[in-house]
């Protein structure tokens, strides 16, 4: 009977993200899987409003892979230096881009496992390339925003992101996999926040037992 109604609450939380975030997309700004996989390397650590500032000098300056591959870390390191952690980030890349030429011929790999062989692009990173960029539901993004609110919502219990991911994948309809993340990422920067988050203006307040809930 518990599964039963657990089973209704989260369809309802679904149906709440649905009509609260029916277009809720990836707020890194790329053209490609490439570009979108440096993005998102650059967002570790870094806002998405940062790293969105830095991207359109950064690719008209290494157009393509093999511009990457080909470029010197200090000086990579120096054009992304605003969006922090600049030294491994400069090495994650254009290991990425070496990878990517020398292993799939200059292709994006469209596995997760074989994206996630490439510098820079574990588990996380992959999920987000092959569902934005290729529309491949892979797995669920898991970043601080899905951690933070899965457990607010009840979830999943888990705090470990691989944990949380495979709690999601039972729960969360296959063809809902990229959309729900992003949903999530949007409710987390607008309404759940980290610190006192805006509970009189939740959509989804009525089903939320969190204790951190602030109305
Ligand atoms: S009620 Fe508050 S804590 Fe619960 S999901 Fe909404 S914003 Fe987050």
């Amino acid at each position: 009977m518990a599964t039963k109604k657990n089973a209704t609450r989260t369809a309802e939380i679904f149906r709440i993200l649905d009509a609260t975030y029916p277009n809720a997309e990836c707020a890194l700004h790329h053209s490609n899987a490439w570009e979108l996989l440096v993005a998102t390397i650059l967002s570790a650590q870094c806002t998405d409003k940062r790293v969105n500032e830095v991207t359109p000098g950064l690719f008209a300056k290494y157009p393509t892979i093999r511009d990457f591959a080909a470029a010197r870390q200090e000086v990579l390191a120096a054009d992304i230096r605003s969006t922090g952690f600049f030294n491994n980030k400069a090495k994650s890349v254009i290991g990425a881009a070496k990878k990517i030429l020398n292993d799939f011929g200059g292709e994006m790999p469209k596995t997760l496992e074989e994206l996630v062989t490439v510098p820079g692009a574990a588990r996380k990173t992959a999920n987000v390339v092959l569902g934005t960029a290729f529309g491949i539901a892979s797995g669920i993004v898991v970043d601080t925003h899905v951690q933070r609110i899965a457990n607010r919502l009840g979830l999943t219990k888990n705090q470990d992101p691989v944990k949380i991911e495979q709690d999601l994948m039972k729960i969360v309809p296959r063809d809902h996999w990229i959309l729900f993340s992003h949903q999530l990422i949007h409710f987390g920067r607008g309404i759940c926040v980290a610190r006192k988050p805006k509970c009189v203006e939740c959509p989804l307040n009525s089903l939320c037992k969190s204790p951190d809930k602030t109305a």
